[in-house]
Parts: C-alpha cells; structure tokens; sequence
C-alpha cells in the first residue's frame, strides 16, 4: 500500500480506479451507490472515496490513498479512528455476546453517565439520531396532548417524516424542497420558521398557541454549515414554549459530547424539557438517546402509555464504545479540540484571505465550517448566498492533497484528538493550492 503522493506533486491523481470500481458494483444494486445520500459526492461532482481504514487522524482509501479526516463519521470520533481503548472494550464486549434482547448492565452504566453529564433526569437509548427525535417529538405530543410541533428552516433532526420539511443535511445539499412520500398529514403539522428568528417564534405561538406541542432546535444548528445560536436563542425558545404551555426539544444529536462534557448546554444552558444525544455517544456504533425531566420521561412505556421500542436499542457493543469514548472525554480532551479547531479553522481562513476568497468562518464550540460568503450568515436563507463552485473546487484540491474535507457547503468540518502534527502540517500544505482554486471557480462563475 503506497501513501506518497504522486511523482513529488504534492497531489493525488484526479481518478481513483479502485473507488471507481467500486463505486460502478455499488451503483448497481444500492440506490446511488451509498447508504445515505451526501456520501455519494453529487454536491461536490467526482467519484465519492471507499475507505478501507481508519487510524487516529487517517484515513485510507481503496486506491491505497491516506487522508487527513475532517470528517470523523460525521461527528461521533472525537478519538479519532481505531482509538486503542475503544477497540479494546469493543473485542471485550463482542466476546461475551453481541446482543440479548434483555435489560444488560452496559445500557445502565450508558445512560448514567449522560444523566451525570447533562440535565436530563431520565433517558432512553435508541439506535440512531432519527429514532431519538421522532420519539421524543411522539413524547411532546403525547404529554401535552397537541399536535403541532416548530421547526427551523435548514436544521436536520434526522429523517423522520415530521421533520423532513425544509431540513439542512442532504437535504440542503441538494436544495431539495421536501421529500416525496412525505404525506400532507404527517408535514401538516409542522411549522417550519427562520433561524435565530424569535419575532417568528412569538408570532406562530400568538396565532396557534394552544396546539403547538413542541419547539425543536439544533443546540446549535450544524446541518446547514455551523450556525450558533444568537441573543440567547435557546433559552428564550424556552421561555416561549413555557409561557404557551409547550415544551422545548433541544436536539444535540451532533453538539452533544463533542463541544463539552455536557455538549452545547455545557456552554449555552436553556430550560428545555427533552433533549437528544446520538453520534458521538455511539462511539462510531449506531446509539443515540432521548431524555428530560421525569415527571414527562415517565410517560414512556412501560411506564406510561407513549409507546417506543428497539430490538437492538442498548447494544451492548454500542454501549461498550460509546463507554470507552466517553470515559476518555474530559476537559484536556475538550481543550484539545477546541485548539485543533481553532488551529485548523485559522489556517484555512489565512489561506482563503491571502487568495482573495469571500468567506465567512463560521464556529459553534469546535464544529466549524466556512461560508463561501460575504454575507452575515444567522439563517438557511443567508447559509445560501454561498458561492458552491468556489466550495467545490476547494474541495477537489483539499481531496487531491489528502485532506477529507465534509462533500458539501452545508455541513460542519469535525476534528478529532487525534490531529497531531503531521496532520496540521498536512493541511496547511494543502490550503494555498485549494484557496487558489477556490478563487479561480468564484471569478470564473
Ligand atoms: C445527525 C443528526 C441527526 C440524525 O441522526 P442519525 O443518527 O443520522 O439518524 C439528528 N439531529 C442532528 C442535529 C444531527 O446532526
């Protein structure tokens, strides 16, 4: 396996035969070749990259290609990639059974270390991110008897149909406006306003107050590139939802454990009543959870009468990694990433300035992402000012130099502990390529 770059160019050859390969096998029998839509690179044109390994900061690729990841399975690596004392409690684990479909006691050590690191009270584990806010929204209805449920333009909470309308993710990837077999009734209740737009917030609860269950919000909304919460928006959503009767969903699927030990609340507390956690809990294995105050958790079944279940929900391998990760997550550790953050957010918008590129860098505790932008960016609307060619050919160039950059405009760029020196040096020697790149797609049109 080579990962030198080729004949001293410090580039990787625009093809990949072995994902391209790959990639023609999968087409052919997987809708668009993945399993699950922004993989496939149709934001950014060129063949998406199968990769075979994964190794702290590193990725490989089949053509044998290593990579800086910027990526991190979308979140969950804050360790970076094979991390020993995840692996380690993963063999351990897998020895003794890989699932029971009984009660085991990984799910309680699990669910008592997010009870000792956030507010909730009581929580309940579920496979995927999806799973978590689809109860919890089923939750907020059942509680308060409503119906209705706001949600932001351009913040993904996963796939779920209630939440489909105007969602970030893949779904501003492709600028799609929402999905088919979404039906009327199932969007119909869902009142979809601005980001960062409290004004709309009290205007949807003076017209239809009495019906609205819910409000449910990005903690901080990292779907439509990194957007933070501004004038203390979670709180006064909060507040909103309270004085109307509604609770307050805040969704950390992706904040949560990887901004602090607490996630986005540890930096930026509200009152909500629910709050979801995924991605980074999993550990790199699918577990997400959903939990709040227990006078509303107790309405769960078998306690009460809102149902929800899981064949594998609390499996033991996911909890063992999810475990190991957050045993490992303390505040050097957070420090760490939010300084490589910094570090690596610092470099490109040095890189971008010095080639004239309009950009925005935009950062929520250590998710980033840049803005091909001069405008202010607090919302989906101004999110989509972004100049995606200049995106694009950066992107291309940053691949090429073997820095895995997320294969889209609209999404945040993730950085692990794992980002050592070799990694940063990496980086920067790909940037001032990619930044020329990136201002000769943005003059070109
Ligand atoms: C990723 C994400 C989800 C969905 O999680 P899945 O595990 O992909 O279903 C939900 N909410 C937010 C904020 C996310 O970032």
């Amino acid at each position: 396996m080579s990962d030198t770059f080729s004949a001293g160019s410090g580039r990787y050859p625009a093809d990949a035969p072995a994902s391209e390969a790959l990639f023609d096998r999968a087409k052919a029998i997987v809708p668009g070749g993945v399993n699950s839509p922004v993989r496939a690179f149709r934001a950014v044109g060129g063949t998406p990259r199968f990769m075979v390994r994964g190794e702290g900061p590193w990725l490989f690729d089949a053509d044998g290609r290593r990579y800086v990841d910027l990526v991190c399975s979308w979140g969950p690596l804050i360790l970076g990639h094979a991390h020993p004392a995840v692996v380690e409690a993963l063999r351990e684990a897998a020895a003794l059974g890989t699932s029971f479909g009984t009660p085991t006691p990984g799910e309680v050590d699990l669910a008592a270390e997010i009870v000792a690191r956030t507010p909730v009270e009581q929580v309940r584990l579920v496979n995927s991110g999806t799973e978590a806010t689809m109860s919890a929204i089923r939750l907020a209805r059942g509680f308060t008897g409503r119906a209705k449920i706001i949600k932001f333009s351009g913040c993904y909470h996963g796939h779920s149909d209630a939440l489909l309308a105007a969602a970030g993710s893949g779904v501003a990837t492709f600028g799609l406006p929402d999905s088919p077999g979404v039906t009327g009734a199932a969007a119909g209740d869902t009142i979809v306003l601005p980001y960062n737009d409290l004004r709309a917030v009290e205007e949807a609860f003076a017209a239809e107050g009495p019906h609205i269950a819910a409000v449910i919000t990005e903690a901080a909304a990292g779907n439509m590139g990194v957007i933070a919460p501004r004038d203390d928006f979670n709180q006064q959503l909060a507040r909103i939802a309270h004085a109307h009767g509604a609770l307050l969903i805040v969704d950390e699927v992706m904040t949560g454990f990887r901004v602090s030990r607490a996630g986005w609340h540890g930096l930026d507390p509200s009152d909500a009543d629910l709050w979801t956690y995924g991605k980074v809990m999993g550990g790199g294995l699918p577990a997400a959870a959903f939990g709040g105050r227990a006078e509303i958790m107790a309405k769960l079944a078998p306690a009460g009468p809102v149902y929800q279940a899981g064949t594998l929900s609390g499996n033991p391998l996911a909890c063992a990694a999810g475990l190991a990760t957050l045993r490992l997550a303390d505040d050097a550790l957070y420090r760490r990433l939010d300084e490589t953050a910094a570090t690596v957010g610092k470099l490109a918008t040095e890189a971008l300035a010095a080639a004239g590129v309009p950009h925005r860098l935009s950062y929520a505790g250590n998710m980033f992402s840049i803005f091909f932008t001069d405008a202010d960016v607090a919302d989906y609307d101004s999110a989509r000012t972004q100049q995606v060619p200049a995106f694009k050919a950066f992107f291309h160039a940053m691949l090429a130099a073997g820095v895995y950059l997320p294969p889209s405009a609209f999404e945040s760029w993730f950085v692990s502990a794992a980002i050592d020196d070799a990694a940063l040096e990496q980086i920067a020697a790909a940037l001032p390529t990619a930044a020329n790149a990136a201002a000769a797609a943005g003059h070109g049109g």
